[in-house]
C-alpha cells in the first residue's frame, strides 16, 4: 500500500455572497496545483459556479456531490478531473439544495460531509471546500468537516457587517463538532487600489484581525470576472494578469503558513 497523505480540509466560507469565495477556492487550488499539489475541490454551493468555473457542467445523470451525501454513490465515484494537472473536483448541482431539506431531520445532520471526505482513498495534499452564501447545514457540513475556515472579504463598505455571526457560527462549530477548527485567515478580495474605501476598510480590517489577514490582497482585476465564463481557472485563462499573479502569491503565502 502507498504511504497517502493526510489531506489539509478548508472550508472557504463567508455568508455574503459576491465576496469571491468561489474565485477564490478555484483559483487558490489551481495555484497549488500548478505548484505540484493534489488539491480537490469540493463544490458545495447548489449553485454549482466552482464546478462551471473549472469547465465541468454536470447535467443531472452525471456524478456529483449530493449523490454521495445521501449515500447513493460512493464518494470516490464522483470526483472529476479538470483539464489542470494535480486538480480533481467534486461538482454541485441544484439538487443539493434538497439535500439541506433532507439532512435536517436526520441524526448527526453535520456530519455528512466528513463521513464523505473520510471515505476518499485518493491521495490529496489539500481538498478546498467551496461552501454557499448561508450558515445552513451545508456550511455547518463544511466546518464540521475542515481543519481550518479561509474567510474572503470584499473591501467594501459593509465587509465587516455579518462578519460576528460567521465568528459565531465557526465559535459553535468548534464547540459541539470540531474543537480544532481554526481561522486559515482573512484574505481582501476586489481590492481597488484607486478607491480611497478600499484602503480605509482594508486598514480597519487590519486593525481588528491583525496577522490572522493574509498579507496578500487581491486587487479588483476583470480578468478574474471573465474566465469563469470560459470554463477556465485564471492561469489557464491568462497566465500574465495580475489576478493570476495575485493568486500564485496567495498559494505561496498559504504554504508558507502552514509550516
Ligand atoms: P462568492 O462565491 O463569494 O459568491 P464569487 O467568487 O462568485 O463570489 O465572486 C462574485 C463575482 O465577482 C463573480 O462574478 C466573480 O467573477 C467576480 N470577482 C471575484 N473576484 C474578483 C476580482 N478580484 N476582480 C474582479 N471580479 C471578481
Ligand atoms: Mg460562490
Amino acid at each position: 500500500m502507498p504511504i497517502q497523505n493526510v489531506p489539509t480540509i478548508i472550508a472557504v466560507a463567508n455568508q455574503k455572497g459576491g465576496v469571491g469565495k468561489t474565485t477564490t477556492a478555484v483559483n487558490l487550488s489551481c495555484a497549488l496545483a500548478l505548484l505540484g499539489k493534489a488539491v480537490l475541490i469540493i463544490d458545495s454551493d447548489p449553485q454549482g459556479n466552482a464546478s462551471s468555473g473549472v469547465g465541468i457542467r454536470p447535467g443531472k445523470t452525471e456524478r456529483h456531490l449530493y449523490q454521495t451525501l445521501c449515500g447513493e454513490t460512493p464518494a470516490d465515484e464522483v470526483i472529476r478531473d479538470t483539464e489542470v494537472t494535480n486538480l480533481s473536483i467534486i461538482p454541485a448541482t441544484i439538487d443539493l439544495v434538497a439535500a439541506e431539506l433532507e439532512l435536517i431531520n436526520e441524526n448527526l445532520r453535520e456530519r455528512f460531509l466528513k463521513n464523505t471526505i473520510q471515505s476518499l482513498t485518493g491521495s490529496f495534499d489539500f481538498i478546498f471546500i467551496d461552501c454557499p452564501p448561508s450558515l445552513g447545514l451545508l456550511t455547518v457540513n463544511a466546518l464540521t468537516a475542515a481543519h481550518a475556515v479561509l474567510i474572503p472579504m470584499q473591501c467594501e463598505y459593509f465587509a465587516m457587517e455579518g462578519l460576528a455571526q460567521l465568528i459565531n457560527t465557526i465559535r459553535s462549530v468548534k464547540k459541539s463538532y470540531n474543537p480544532d477548527l481554526f481561522i486559515a485567515g482573512l484574505l481582501l478580495t476586489m481590492f481597488d487600489t484607486r478607491n480611497k474605501l478600499s484602503h480605509q476598510v482594508s486598514s480597519e480590517i487590519s486593525h481588528h484581525f491583525g496577522d490572522q489577514v493574509f498579507n496578500t490582497i487581491i486587487p479588483r482585476n476583470v480578468r478574474l470576472s471573465e474566465c469563469p465564463s470560459h470554463g477556465q481557472t485564471i492561469m489557464q485563462y491568462d497566465q500574465k494578469s495580475t489576478g493570476a499573479a495575485a493568486y500564485t502569491a496567495l498559494a505561496n503565502e498559504f504554504l508558507h503558513r502552514q509550516r
